[in-house]
């Protein structure tokens, strides 16, 4: 038969797109940066890279599929048992899986919104509905809205801390009293694509949290602070029901022998690649108090960027960042968040956004 085209599922329609972080213009001579998708500057340090080498001499055989020495180390450096630990490809693989094993068509996935743009999408492909509920005015969780936000349907719930793209943290005081609030058979996934940048003692620490409730699963992931981005691996720790319907629905050989070889080496290196986020948490820090000086309010970022309420200058604070050979990530009329970068791209853009700076009497906007 001519004239037809197979039918697709219907949910499809309603999918945003995911807008991955673009890069820079190259609209000027200036030495290109990306700031756009919360990447580690540093290149993979020399012991990672030959662990990257020596695995890829074995590419003719497929990749262990139950990734045994990478749940063996993964289970020592957390102390938790290995059928605790699920792989996936990247932390977003195990996302959608997430969703997957719990909620389909009629079902409720709540998150807070702004956060992670993977959360609507995985929802929706899954079939359930996806609730948002709003971030305070500080762009922190509302987590009292969301105990309330609870329904008979709500089957998953995300906790992005820090939460991306806005960097603020859930503190670990108010995470126990939403907690206490969630029903028992509430999956509730806690992200910390970030953690490793958090500075605050009174920040949420996921594992801690799953050990004593088993409701509550971590996601973790080797693509920021330990600079793995390309070889898509991240892990959940999870109680055993929870990973073992994570490894139900994993792609079989989605981690590939390098991933694992390279997520194994910086096990090994953490030392000296923690030591790296530690100078990029000085770079925030320099960044957040120039910014300060130029008088925005910005909220307080533990992770490896910063947010920016433009509003509707969005797109012309875009347009500049173009100008100079910078990538950044907006998001609609909303605001723009920035990567902490090299120090000479954290600079570029400190100039840049100088130009945008909030008048002194109009601060509260900034
Ligand atoms: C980057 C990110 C992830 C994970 O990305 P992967 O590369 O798939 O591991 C997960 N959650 C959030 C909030 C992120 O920003």
């Amino acid at each position: 038969m001519t004239g037809h085209t197979p039918r697709l599922r219907e949910t499809l329609t309603r999918l945003p797109a995911y807008a991955a972080g673009r890069p820079p213009s190259g609209q000027s001579d200036l030495t290109p940066y990306k700031l756009s998708s919360n990447e580690n500057p540093h290149p993979p340090l020399p012991g990672v890279l030959e662990a990257i080498a020596t695995a890829a001499a074995s590419t003719n055989r497929y990749p262990d599929p139950s990734a045994s020495a990478l749940v063996d180390a993964l289970a020592e450096r957390y102390d938790v048992p290995r059928d605790h630990i699920a792989l996936g490809t990247g932390s977003v693989g195990l996302l959608q899986q997430v969703v997957q094993i719990s909620a389909g068509p009629g079902d409720e996935v709540m998150f807070a919104w702004r956060s992670f743009e993977a959360y609507p999408i995985m929802t929706i492909i899954s079939g359930a509905t996806p609730v948002r509920v709003p971030l305070r005015a500080d762009e922190t969780h509302d987590l009292d809205a969301m105990a309330e936000a609870i329904t008979e349907r709500t089957r998953l719930i995300f906790i992005c801390t820090p939460n991306n793209p806005t960097g603020t943290v859930v503190g670990q005081a108010e995470l126990d009293r939403f907690l206490d609030r969630v029903p028992g058979d509430v999956l509730v996934i806690i992200d910390e694509a970030y953690v490793e940048f958090g500075r605050d003692p009174d920040a949420a620490e996921g594992i801690e949290t799953y050990r004593n409730r088993p409701n509550v699963a971590v996601l973790r992931t080797f693509s920021k602070a330990y600079g793995l981005a390309a070889l898509r691996v991240g892990f959940a720790i999870a109680h055993p029901e929870v990973a073992r319907g994570l490894r139900q629905t994993a792609v079989p050989f989605g981690v590939s022998t390098i991933a694992q070889a390279a997520a194994i080496a910086s096990l090994r290196a953490e030392e000296a690649l923690l030591a790296r986020v530690d100078t990029l948490v000085v770079e925030r820090t320099r960044v957040e108090a120039a910014l300060a000086d130029q008088g925005w309010r910005v909220p307080p970022s533990q992770a490896n960027f910063v947010w920016l309420r433009f509003g509707d200058r969005t797109a012309d604070f875009l347009t500049a960042c173009e100008g100079v050979n910078l990538a950044v990530r907006p998001y609609g009329e909303e605001g723009v968040r920035i990567t902490i970068g090299e120090v000479e791209a954290n600079d570029r853009f400190l100039a840049v956004v100088r130009e945008f700076a909030p008048e002194p009497d109009a601060v509260d906007e900034g």
